[in-house]
């Protein structure tokens, strides 16, 4: 069985105490390699060896931050078939979004970061002739990054390529569910001539690495995805500490479709935003209203293109849905399909454990299921499910449905469908969400700000929103 290490200082080490975690691939349930389950010894030394690595680091030149980080990008470019499937395998994905999403935004994660620090500007501000204030943007320090399972490496280069860009130092947690590709690029890293130190991987628990790396007075900010919860527990911890915070957390996203919609796009999209990834995106559109006109004619189209979705092993090329995380996920998942029977919900399709044979008998997967008949208040259209569950309801009314996608205690993204624009940007600015699509889903651009209003998170990553977080801002006042 594989046994991965911890990346600190330069060199692939076992974690302090010696013990391990199984690692369990979702899509058979069966250990297939061993995490380090790491504890505060190891995230000391990998915050030392950062703290030692960030002069170097900090003083570099540009140019040569730049160009280590473009070297990665494309040694995760040339690695991508391998990448792909060690991501498939360990978060029970199909392999096609593995190659086409993941592992592809990941090298363009540190593709756009290596270039967007060259750009990345300061401000002056005269004050006529009496004086100049320029501001300054210094790098933190050594920084904390922690990720989720469900974009593994995509969502852990989203955080490390703009720390390391700004000149920080970083000390990385992958999630213990989804180690496997964060090791690689610890590989990939020495190959690239990272000088040791500028980027450490500690694998284990958020209970034992991610609460040393939150707590560790070295640490200058924690850039944090995850779940609400957890994000309220760091927030908890930093706080008082003065840590700079960044969270992206949960969503219960609203997908929205009025009657004159492009019916063919807003169908087909609706297919994807509700179960790719099986629906464990924390941009899935999970509420679905749709104008009444149209409720039916949408509804039957959905349902009939949901069933032709294939739920299969994740590594053969016929896989639209794979598994889900974990056991505990699965069971979580199906609480929610049966707390919607008993909130007066009606399954339209799926709703169950799918048994497959063979190599992955034992797997975690579940049906896409589609639920009709919920109140806007119920459980179920609150919570996050975080799997291939959508709810289905029709809407009257914009002020309605406005009221609705805004009655959550979430915030993350919206989804709007009309080809009448002017509805679609009154809505947009009326709906409390920080990431807006009007006419498509997961269209990304990495300049734009990304991150979510109430309890969807604090800050916003990308483009120089990240690059801003990652430094301080210091003003210089000159008198002449
Ligand atoms: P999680 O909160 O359980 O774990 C996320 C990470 O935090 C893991 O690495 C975990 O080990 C670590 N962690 C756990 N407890 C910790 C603690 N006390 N201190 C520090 N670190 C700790 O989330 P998850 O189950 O891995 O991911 C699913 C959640 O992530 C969903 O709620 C989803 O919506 C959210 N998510 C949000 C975004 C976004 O951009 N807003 C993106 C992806 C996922």
């Amino acid at each position: 069985m594989q046994r991965i290490a911890n990346y600190i200082g330069g060199e692939l080490v076992p974690p302090v105490s010696g013990r391990y975690l199984e690692n369990i691939e979702p899509a058979t349930g069966r250990s297939f390699s061993e995490v380090p389950d790491s504890d505060s010894a190891d995230v000391d030394r990998a915050v030392a060896a950062a703290k030692k690595a960030f002069p170097g680091w900090s003083e570099a030149p540009l140019e040569d931050r730049s160009k280590r980080l473009r070297r990665i990008a494309d040694l995760i470019e040339a690695k991508a078939d391998a990448l792909a499937r060690a991501e498939s395998v360990d978060a029970g994905k199909p392999l096609s979004a593995a190659r086409q999403v993941d592992i592809p935004r990941a090298a363009a994660n540190f593709q756009f970061f290596s270039s967007a620090i060259q750009h990345f500007f300061s401000e002056s501000h005269a004050m006529g002739s009496q004086a100049l204030n320029y501001t300054l943007r210094v790098p933190l320090g050594v920084v904390g990054c922690i990720s989720p399972w469900n974009l593994p490496l995509y969502l852990f280069t989203w955080k490390v390529a703009p720390a390391l860009a700004a000149g920080n130092t970083v000390v990385a947690k992958p999630s213990e569910l989804t180690p496997m590709t964060a090791f690689y690029l610890s590989e990939i890293c020495r190959e690239a001539g990272l000088p040791p130190g500028v980027l450490n991987i500690v694998h284990g628990t958020g209970a034992k690495v991610g609460q040393s790396l939150v707590e560790h007075p070295n640490v200058e900010a924690i850039s944090f995805t995850g779940g609400t919860q957890t994000g309220a527990r760091i927030a908890q911890t930093a706080a008082p500490k003065f840590k700079k915070l960044s969270l992206e957390l949960g969503g219960k996203n609203p997908n929205i479709i009025f009657a004159d919609c492009d019916f063919e796009r807003a169908v087909s999209t609706t297919v994807r935003s509700s179960f790719f990834n099986q629906g464990e995106i924390c941009l899935s559109g999970s509420r679905i209203f749709v104008e009444r006109p149209i409720y039916e004619t949408f509804r039957d189209e959905l349902l009939q293109r949901t069933r032709a979705l294939r739920v299969a092993d994740p590594l053969s090329g016929d896989c639209d849905v794979g598994a889900l995380i974990s056991e505990n996920h699965l069971h979580k998942v199906l609480s929610y399909i049966d707390l919607a029977q008993t909130e007066g919900g009606q399954i339209l399709t799926g709703g169950k454990q799918v048994r497959l044979e063979g190599r992955c008998e034992n797997g975690f997967f579940v049906e896409p299921t589609i639920i009709e008949g919920l109140t806007p208040d119920c459980r179920v259209n609150q919570e996050e499910i975080f799997g291939p569950v959508v709810t289905l309801m029709p809407s009257d009314h914009e002020d309605e449905v406005i009221e609705y996608a805004n009655g959550t205690m979430y915030g993350l993204s919206a989804t709007i469908w009309s080809e009448n624009l002017t509805r679609c940007h009154r809505l947009a600015n009326r709906i409390h969400c920080g990431v807006i699509w009007i006419n498509c889903w997961l269209l990304r651009d990495l300049r734009t700000p990304f991150g979510g209003m109430k309890q969807s998170g604090v800050g916003r990553e990308g483009g120089f929103e990240a690059l801003k977080f990652f430094t301080e801002a210091k003003n210089v006042c000159v008198y002449f």
